[in-house]
């Protein structure tokens, strides 16, 4: 018999989805199973492991007591229990509205041990009024509906899927380890177990080479889908991956953000009769305000980058330096004139010119990966 490592503490995995800022993070799994995507070196050489799930419950019970010692005034503990203090004082302060398994695809756990978690869940936390999770297209596709509506009816309600794009040639060359077709099936399993379902989209991925099949190739895929959220997250090439080897190389020939605007401008042109949210709430995007429902906001949306690609290059450099250092989220920054000072500073600080404005762009958003 197999046996179990000894409980060792609350855990706390590396990241989440930008919606879920003010979510309870609770570790499921850790790392990711996959790791294989040569953009991603999140997980790089860290072992994918399954926790049992007698520790997930462990955590779940030190984060509901330490929450009723914090509504009794509790303000602090010991060192060795820190960090799920701390989560657990987030969340209240945040409102106790909703939890994200950790780590990047929860439901490669066996479906019952799942369901067991997320019935604890809502039982030591009936305020919650979401849960959700990041999962592999693949995953899912391998999961019966019968287990997926389990999962929902014990209280999965949003699935996050990394789709980053759906044309078969770019997902093979970054070996996402699925293709379209497969894209398509796990996200209407998706829809249909009642689950919401936010997929991401990443502008950028195909180079120049796909950029074109990646905005038409995926906007197929999501009007075949209908998700309800499609989450925008521009590519930016961390050096410690596969990816950066090929762009050292020349073999992936990156764009810089004007070439990126048309991929995304092409993308939300494509996207037809389906009443998807848009969001662009990675700090990696060119532009914070495109974002609305379809089909209602669409001309809204592509209007802000259809106005950003009509900017004459010295001004759209300036956007790109003022956004790229954090101090722009959205276009109508560049006429506010505190804004915009800081920004020209920041720009003949760095010298910028038409020739090396994409490499300066390149550094700086890798200070946000
Ligand atoms: S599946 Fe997600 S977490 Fe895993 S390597 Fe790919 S992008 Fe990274």
């Amino acid at each position: 018999m197999k046996k179990i490592e000894p409980y060792s503490g609350f855990e706390q995995g590396p990241i989440r989805p930008p919606s879920e800022s003010g979510s309870l993070l609770i570790r499921a799994t850790r790392n990711c199973p996959w790791n294989r995507c040569t953009f991603c070196g999140l997980y790089k050489d860290q072992r994918f492991s399954l926790r049992p799930v007698s520790h997930v419950l462990g955590d779940i019970d030190l984060i509901h007591g330490y929450i009723e010692e914090i509504k009794n005034g509790k303000t602090s503990v010991g060192p060795r229990d820190h960090t799920a203090f701390q989560a657990a004082a987030n969340w209240v302060q945040n409102g106790m509205k909703s939890i994200f398994l950790q780590d990047s695809n929860s439901l490669i756990m066996k479906p019952a041990d799942l369901v067991i978690i997320l019935a604890y869940l809502k039982d030591r936390f009936p305020t919650a009024k979401r849960v959700t999770s990041y999962a592999r297209s693949h995953t899912i596709a391998r999961i019966s509906d019968e287990n997926l509506e389990k999962m929902a009816r014990a209280g999965l309600n949003r699935i996050h899927i990394g789709m980053e794009s759906a044309d078969d040639r770019v997902l093979s060359l970054i070996h996402k380890g699925t293709n379209k077709e497969t894209q398509i099936r796990a996200g209407k399993k998706v829809k249909q177990a009642g689950i919401e379902l936010s997929e991401y989209f990443m502008p950028g991925i195909g180079g120049k080479r796909f950029s074109r099949e990646n905005a038409l190739e995926t906007a197929d895929a999501l009007n075949q889908i209908n998700p309800d959220f499609i989450r925008l997250r521009t590519l930016a090439i961390p050096n410690n991956v596969e990816l950066f080897k090929d762009l050292s190389t020349g073999a992936f020939e990156p764009m810089g953000d004007p070439q990126v605007a048309e991929e995304i401008l092409l993308f939300i042109q494509s996207l037809e009769g389906i009443s998807s949210t848009i969001k662009s709430d990675h700090i990696l995007n060119l532009f914070q305000e495109v974002e609305g429902r379809l089909p209602r906001d669409k001309n809204r949306m592509t209007s802000v980058i259809e106005r950003f690609l009509s900017l004459d290059k010295e001004e759209q450099m300036l956007y790109q330096i003022g956004r790229r250092s954090g101090l722009f989220s959205r276009l109508d920054d560049l006429d506010d004139p505190t804004l915009r000072t800081y920004a020209e500073h920041n720009y003949s600080d760095f010298n910028v010119t038409p020739e090396n404005i994409d490499s300066i762009v390149g550094k700086m958003m890798r200070r946000f990966i």
